[in-house]
């Protein structure tokens, strides 16, 4: 349920009613808008009688909130949220390009990558210093050296940077580092990442399970908010189908809908969707036509190299022409506003 205050209402009347939400046994979560100030009502079992806040001073409206998420629904939060990393905008009307390699694997190799990325018009760079393997015996990442090479690339270019936190007990490690905490595809449902990535102070990039719903990934994001962390990503990076011709299917049609039920920035991963640098391209165009805040893709200078996801990882001269399509497909549906 979300108690509407109406704009006029003051701090006091607020703080009433904050006071009389906890006072029936729920959590009370202000959810502040750029028109009013409204309440969510958390941790009710069952339906919320309206009538206990209905009359009290300053309330304009209860709502009931008829989906199973709450805090990432655009029920409780009708503007878009907009994360900030740095100078980088995240969400609303900005199109935000995360590029790097699949995984960190030297100094000199993210240097280049990044240098290349960021001449073509990257904003964030990613890397995984913490790889989630199929194979127990592939390259599972260089860990905090890895961190360190992230930190140096910030350093060195003034790009924000993502990496993965694979476990809680790395997760500190990850966050002392990085700008944005990514939880991989495999560790949607991972409940204790998830409370943990709630607790923190750094934005969190919540990736698509495998084979989830887009209600379950919803419900993934929630934990986090729910932690308190409203600094909240999704990003689809496509789902397991019966399809062989890529390694997932990218469900374009989720991003639609994800961005008609939640208020949070939604970027598309077409990398680890197709699997292959052939798809990469086709996938970013129609990502960005269907409404996606962003994209994130892999870049290697030498994908050939590669200690992990070479196949899917795009030459430098496919980047930049990615980075340029991209562009005006977003000025199409976003023209910039007339000068007066
Ligand atoms: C990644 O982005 O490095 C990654 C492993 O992706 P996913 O979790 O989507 O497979
Ligand atoms: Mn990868």
């Amino acid at each position: 349920m979300l108690v509407v205050m109406n704009k006029q209402a003051t701090p006091e009347e607020i703080d009433a009613v904050l006071a009389a939400i906890e006072g029936k046994g729920y959590a009370a979560r202000p959810i502040p808008g750029g028109e009013r100030v409204a309440i969510g009502v958390l941790h009710n079992k069952g339906a919320v009688d309206a009538s206990h806040f209905l009359g009290l001073s300053g309330v304009q409206d209860v709502i009931p909130v008829t989906r199973p998420y709450k805090l990432v629904s655009r029920e409780f939060q009708p503007e878009d949220t907009i994360v900030q990393v740095g100078d980088v905008l995240i969400g609303g009307g900005n199109l935000t390009l995360i590029a790097g390699p699949c995984a960190v694997e030297s100094e000199a190799q993210c240097l280049k990558i990044a240098q290349i990325v960021q001449r073509a018009g990257a904003h964030l760079f990613r890397g995984g210093a913490f790889k989630p393997r199929t194979s127990p015996y592939s390259f599972h990442g260089l860990g905090e050296e890895g961190l360190k090479i992230l930190a140096l690339v910030r350093e060195t270019t003034g790009m924000p940077v993502i990496t993965e936190a694979l476990d809680t007990d790395t997760f500190g490690l990850v966050e002392e580092y990085t700008d944005v905490i990514q939880i991989g595809a495999r560790n949607m449902q991972n409940f204790s990442l998830l409370r943990r990535a709630g607790r923190s102070h750094k934005p969190v990039f919540v990736k698509r399970g495998l084979a989830a719903t887009i209600d379950e990934w919803l419900m993934a994001a929630e934990y986090v908010m729910e932690g308190g962390n409203t600094q909240v990503i999704l990003c689809e990076r496509g789902v397991r189908t019966f399809a062989h011709h890529s390694r997932n299917t990218l469900d374009l049609s989720a991003v639609p809908v994800v961005c008609k039920e939640s208020h949070l920035p939604v970027i598309v991963d077409p990398s680890h969707a197709a699997g292959r640098r052939d798809q990469v391209i086709p996938l970013s165009r129609a990502s960005v036509a269907v409404g996606a805040h962003g994209l994130m893709v892999e870049v290697h200078h030498n994908p050939e190299e590669a200690l992990s996801d070479g196949a899917q990882s795009l030459y430098p001269e496919q980047f930049e022409t990615l980075c340029r399509e991209i562009q005006a497909i977003f000025d199409v549906f976003h023209p910039p506003h007339p000068v007066q």
